[in-house]
């Protein structure tokens, strides 16, 4: 548990919550202020962040919870769709440094609009470079042969 990071103390309930769902490794709770109705948040029981430096097994149960949900969303909800989505950094919108995903139901009529602007690459070399830096990463990490 950290105590500086509201979803811990969500989790030891020093915060109140409305709990959609609990195991012994998970909790999956209403976001305070939806983008849907029904916009759940998913987080692992010890206090994580990044994803990127959370351990395999944790991330291996959490995605599991948020597929539990999604379904429940569908049959429960009726909702025609389902967003999921993770933000790694202030940069990148995340508020809560304790690695969650959003579970946002969809429906016809939610008024949310999910289009954003999307670009392209100068060239083929410009889009080839993107992807061998990645690749390169890839295969230096030690975590690539290890899971
Ligand atoms: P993120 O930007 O991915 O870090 O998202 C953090 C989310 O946590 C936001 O959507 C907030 O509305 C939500 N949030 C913050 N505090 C609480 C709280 N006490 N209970 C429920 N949701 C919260
Ligand atoms: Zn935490």
């Amino acid at each position: 548990m950290n105590s500086d990071c509201i979803f811990c103390r969500i989790i030891a309930r020093q915060l109140p919550s409305t709990t959609v769902y609990e195991d012994p490794h998970t909790l999956a709770f209403l976001d305070i202020a939806p983008i849907v109705k029904g916009h759940t948040l998913v987080i692992p029981k010890t206090h994580h962040d990044p994803l990127l430096d959370t351990p395999g097994p944790v991330l291996e149960q959490l995605i599991l919870v948020v597929r539990k949900l999604a379904r429940a969303m569908r049959s429960g909800l009726g909702a025609a769709g389902i967003n999921i989505t993770q933000a790694n950094g202030p940069l990148a919108g995340q508020i809560v440094p304790h690695v969650h995903f959003h579970i946002i139901p969809r429906f016809n009529d939610d008024q949310h609009s999910w289009a954003a602007p999307q670009g392209d690459y100068d060239d083929d070399d410009d889009r080839c470079r993107f992807a061998t830096q990645i690749q390169a990463a890839i295969t230096s990490d030690p975590e690539h042969n290890n899971g």
